[in-house]
């Protein structure tokens, strides 16, 4: 083959091989090359794949026209898997499976939050018509809480099922291996070529150069740093960060979940969850935004997901056997929301920043992005498109209070106790005037969501998070709220 591709696609997570598996649906011609770095961090595998849509919705889903575009994808999604699912079966002898059925439990383990997450779940539920059930929580096998941890109310939805990613990459792998059009480079994008506002290719960290008038980076986490080389529009696209989260892989000694088990969203992350695996169980996941990828497990952090999982969901996990510790990167924007689509450099695309969902969202992406290529169909208006304002979906009073029901809920979730002169009222007055401190810093006057400003508490150089954050949303376009609901 000569190096001279129709598209080229960086990176070989679950975005990137389930764009060219849509693009070769409608032209089995098309000559694509894939850069796979095999980053051992990246999300796709790290992930525990729930192909969750209702049970990921939390009070501030509906508020703005912006969230609720990002769950109308959410639900075209669900919609879609079967179908994609028996597309990708057609090429396989071995099948990939997506067991379906999640229970939501709501537990007081941890703050306020989760009950106004829970009830904005059943909310959408009837207003969209989806099935549910209210179910005893006891009556859900395999699990089996501490009392102080028992949940007081659960749903079981019986739609939204999970998968194994790292079979769904494999077979995607195979089949694209399979095309004689399809070449799958094991080599890292170092940097995009272009001129005259053209994209022409690429050049590898080898030295080898791809060209082709059509680059689609869907690099995960892993995204700023190659924007960061191209001027013309580094400063135009909010930037790309990492959610980095921690789980686990266990095997009980015997165990009965069928189904996925979880928690709403909560603190800033996705909410406990426990999956069945190939027998085993994944338990997930932590959630801590930094400006790069993590490669290292935390102490703290591992060990707060162990003692959640055995508190809340079963204390029979005490005994399991620890497979694996997993550690991996969700591609996350500053403002939260995806950059999908073309630059103003003609042909280069961004399929990126889809943070705690991408694995679900992947067949509604992957054929809208195949389409949005080719121009073979008229997409409807996007309001992702990378090169694009700051989102607002927030002002300051509202992120402060938002952020401080994330903050209680970790905080009560890691065993926080008041002392009894210190009420939460008055434990909320200091945080306000952190939070409020912290935008003055900044010198924003709309506000950041809580896992952003969490992100400049945990990093690890405070300061120069907020060096980074102030310099580039002064250097954005900053859009007024034009889009609240
Ligand atoms: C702990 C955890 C739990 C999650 N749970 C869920 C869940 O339950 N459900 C869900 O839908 N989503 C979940 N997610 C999110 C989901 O995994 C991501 O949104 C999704 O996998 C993103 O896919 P991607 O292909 O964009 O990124 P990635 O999977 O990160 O893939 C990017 C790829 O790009 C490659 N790459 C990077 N730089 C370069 C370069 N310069 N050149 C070439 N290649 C490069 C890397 O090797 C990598 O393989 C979770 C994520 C994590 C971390």
């Amino acid at each position: 083959m000569s190096n001279k591709y129709d598209i080229i696609i960086a990176g070989d997570g679950i975005l990137g091989y389930s764009t060219a598996f849509a693009l070769l649906q409608k032209d089995p011609m098309l000559k694509i090359a894939i850069v796979a770095s095999q980053h051992k961090n990246a999300a796709t595998l790290a992930s525990g794949a729930m192909l969750n849509c209702f049970s990921e919705l939390t009070e501030t889903s509906f508020l703005t026209n912006t969230a609720q575009s990002k769950f109308q994808m959410a639900f075209e999604a669900l919609k879609k898997w079967p179908a994609w699912l028996d597309k990708i079966n057609e090429y396989s002898p071995k099948k990939v499976l997506s067991p379906r059925g999640t229970y939501i439990l709501l537990n007081s383990k941890s703050g306020s939050l989760d009950t106004s997450n829970f009830y904005a779940i059943i909310k959408a539920l009837k207003t969209y018509n989806e099935p549910y059930q209210e179910v005893s929580p006891k009556e859900i096998p395999g699990i089996n809480p501490l009392d102080s941890c028992r949940p007081l109310q659960s749903l079981y939805l019986p739609n939204e099922g999970y998968i194994n990613p790292s079979f769904l990459l494999a077979t995607l792998q195979q089949i694209l291996c399979s095309s004689c059009n399809v070449k799958i480079v094991y080599d890292s994008v170092e940097k995009i070529n272009y001129s005259d506002g053209i994209v022409r290719g690429v050049t590898l960290a080898s030295g080898k150069q791809l060209s082709s008038g059509k680059v689609i980076l869907a690099t995960g986490a892993f995204t700023q740093k190659l924007i960061n080389k191209i001027p013309e529009i580094k400063d135009q696209i909010p930037m790309s960060l990492s959610g980095a989260g921690f789980a686990l892989t266990i095997k009980p000694k015997q165990h009965s979940i069928q189904h996925i088990i979880r928690t709403p969203n909560r603190a800033g992350a996705c909410g406990l969850h426990v999956v069945p695996r190939e027998g085993d169980l994944y338990v997930g996941a932590t959630n801590n935004v930094y400006l790069n990828p993590k490669t290292k497990l935390s102490a703290g952090l591992t060990q707060f997901l162990i003692k959640c999982a055995i508190e809340q969901i079963n204390q029979d996990f005490y005994s399991a056997e620890i497979k694996d510790f997993i550690v991996g990167n969700r591609p996350v924007t500053i403002d939260t929301f995806p950059l999908l689509g073309e630059v103003s450099i003609e042909g280069l695309f961004l399929l990126a920043g889809t943070y705690r969902d991408g694995l679900h969202l992947s067949p509604y992406l992957s054929e809208y992005m195949a389409n949005l290529i080719l121009g073979t169909k008229k997409e409807n208006d996007n309001p992702f498109t990378p090169e694009r304002s700051f989102i607002q979906t927030k002002n300051i009073p509202d992120a402060i209070d938002e952020f401080i029901l994330h903050y209680f809920a970790g905080s009560y979730e890691h065993g926080m106790v008041l002392p009894a002169f210190l009420s939460e009222k008055n434990f909320c007055t200091l945080l306000r005037q952190k939070i409020q401190t912290l935008h003055d810093e900044l010198e924003i006057d709309f506000g950041l969501s809580p896992d952003i400003i969490l992100m400049t508490l945990f990093e690890e150089n405070e300061q120069k998070a907020k060096r980074t954050l102030k310099k580039h949303l002064a250097g954005l376009r900053l859009q007024k709220f034009k889009n609240v609901a």
